[in-house]
C-alpha cells in the first residue's frame, strides 16, 4: 500500500488562508486520524487529498505518483461521506454495484467484490433492500462497502460516524479498525471525536487553526502533549493546567502552583528551565491518588477543600478548590458520593506523570 504525502500545502479563499504551508506523510498502511476542532481544516485537506479541491500551492503524492492536478478519478483512492451518499432509487446490491461501473470490470468480478464486501460487512440478508429500509448503522455500512469493493490502496473516511448514536459509533469503531487490521490499506479518517481518534488510530495529527500542532501515536499524543492546545484538547475531562513558576535552589527544581509546590526533580526537561520562569503545569483528573491509593512518586501532595462533585455511572470526578479556579480529580464513585461542599481530601500527584509548558510559547518543556 501507498504512502501519502502533503508538502508545504497552502489552501487559501482569497484572504484567508486555511491551510499554512502544512506537511505531513501518511506512512504506508497507517491509519492516520485527522483530530480538530470545528473550522481547524481537516475536511479541506481530505478534501484536496481526494481531488474534490485544488490546492493554492504544494504538491500531493501517493505512492511515487504526483496527484496534485489529477481528476479524482484518477487518484487510486475511495471515499466515505458523513452523509453516505448512497442511491435511494437503487438497492444496497446495486449500490455496491454502482461503485464499480466507472472501472469497466467483468461480471464475474463484479459479482466477487460485492458478494467479498458483503460477507466482511455482514449486510448481506440487506441486499434487495433500499437505503429508506436500512437503519443508520446498516446505511453507513453499505456506504463503506461501495467504497470497499473498488479495492484502492487509500481510503478516505470523512466523519463517517457523525450521525449515529453512541451505541452504534462503538460498534462500527470497531468494525472499522477489524477491516483495517485485515485490508492493511491506507486510511486517513476525519473527525472531531477524541474517543474515535484515541481508539482507532495508528496515528493522529491533531490540527488547530490550519496548522498540523502534533503528529504522533494514540499514546505519544495523550502522555507526552507537546503544547498547550494538544493537552487541553485531547483528555475528558481535560487536563487540569495551572500556571506557576520555576523555582531552583541548591540542586533542586521545584514548580510553585497556588501556593503549593511540586517537586521537578525527576521531570525529563527537554529544555531546561530557568529560575523564575513561567511555566503552565499539566495534570491529568485520571492521574491523581486519593487517600488509600498509593502514590510512590509524588510530586506534590496538598489538602483542598471539594466545590462539588459529579458522577457518571462508573466514574466521578471531583472539582476540588485550588486558588481561584476548580481542580478535577477523578475518583473512585463511592467516595465522591460521601463527599459533602467544604469537606477537604488529600491529594497527591505523580511526578511521572506531570506536564511541563513554557507558559509564553504554550511548548512542552
Ligand atoms: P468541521 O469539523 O466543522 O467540518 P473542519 O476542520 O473540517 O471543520 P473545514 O471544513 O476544513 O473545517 O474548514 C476550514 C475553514 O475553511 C473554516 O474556517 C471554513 O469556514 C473555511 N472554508 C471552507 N470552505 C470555504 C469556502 N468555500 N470559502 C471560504 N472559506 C471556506
Amino acid at each position: 500500500m501507498p504512502r501519502v504525502q502533503f508538502e508545504d500545502i497552502i489552501k487559501s479563499y482569497g484572504r484567508f488562508t486555511v491551510l499554512k504551508n502544512l506537511d505531513l506523510t501518511v506512512e504506508d498502511g497507517e491509519f492516520l486520524v485527522l483530530l480538530g476542532p470545528s473550522g481547524c481544516g481537516k475536511t479541506t485537506l481530505l478534501n484536496l487529498l481526494a481531488g474534490l479541491l485544488d490546492v493554492s500551492a504544494g504538491r500531493i503524492t501517493i505512492g511515487e505518483r504526483d496527484v496534485t492536478d489529477l481528476d479524482p478519478k484518477d487518484r487510486g483512492l475511495a471515499m466515505v461521506f458523513q452523509s453516505y451518499a448512497l442511491y435511494p432509487t437503487k438497492t444496497v446490491e446495486g449500490n455496491l454495484r454502482f461503485g464499480l461501473s466507472a472501472q469497466k470490470l467483468d461480471r464475474a468480478e463484479v459479482d466477487r467484490r460485492v458478494a467479498w464486501a458483503a460477507k466482511l460487512l455482514q449486510i448481506e440478508p440487506l441486499l434487495a433492500r433500499k437505503p429508506a429500509q436500512l437503519s443508520g448503522g446498516q446505511r453507513q455500512r453499505v456506504a463503506i462497502g461501495r467504497a470497499l469493493v473498488k479495492q484502492v490502496p487509500v481510503f478516505l473516511f470523512d466523519e463517517p460516524l457523525s450521525n449515529l448514536d453512541a451505541k452504534l459509533r462503538t460498534e462500527m469503531r470497531l468494525e472499522i479498525k477489524k477491516l483495517h487490521d485485515e485490508l492493511k490499506s491506507t486510511i486517513v479518517y476525519v473527525t472531531h471525536d477524541q474517543i474515535e481518534a484515541m481508539t482507532m488510530a495508528t496515528k493522529i495529527a491533531v490540527m488547530d487553526g490550519g496548522v498540523i500542532q502534533q503528529l504522533g501515536t494514540p499514546d505519544e499524543i495523550y502522555t507526552r502533549p507537546q503544547n498547550l492546545f494538544v493537552a487541553g484538547f485531547i483528555g475528558s475531562p481535560a487536563m487540569n493546567l495551572r500556571r506557576g513558576t520555576v523555582t531552583k535552589s541548591n540542586g533542586s527544581v521545584r514548580a510553585t502552583v497556588d501556593g503549593h509546590e511540586f517537586d521537578l526533580g525527576a521531570y525529563p526537561f527537554e529544555t531546561a528551565p530557568t529560575d523564575g520562569q513561567p511555566i503552565v503545569v499539566g495534570l491529568r483528573p485520571e492521574h491523581f491518588g486519593v487517600p488509600g491509593e498509593a502514590v510512590p512518586d509524588a510530586a506534590g501532595s496538598f489538602e483542598l477543600p471539594v466545590q462539588y462533585t459529579e458522577r457518571t455511572g462508573a466514574d466521578a470526578t471531583g472539582y476540588l478548590r485550588l486558588g481561584d479556579g476548580l481542580l478535577a480529580v477523578r475518583m473512585d464513585p463511592e467516595r465522591s458520593g460521601a463527599l459533602r461542599q467544604g469537606n477537604t481530601i488529600r491529594v497527591a500527584y505523580p511526578g511521572s506523570r506531570l506536564n511541563v509548558f513554557d507558559a509564553t510559547t504554550g511548548q512542552r518543556l
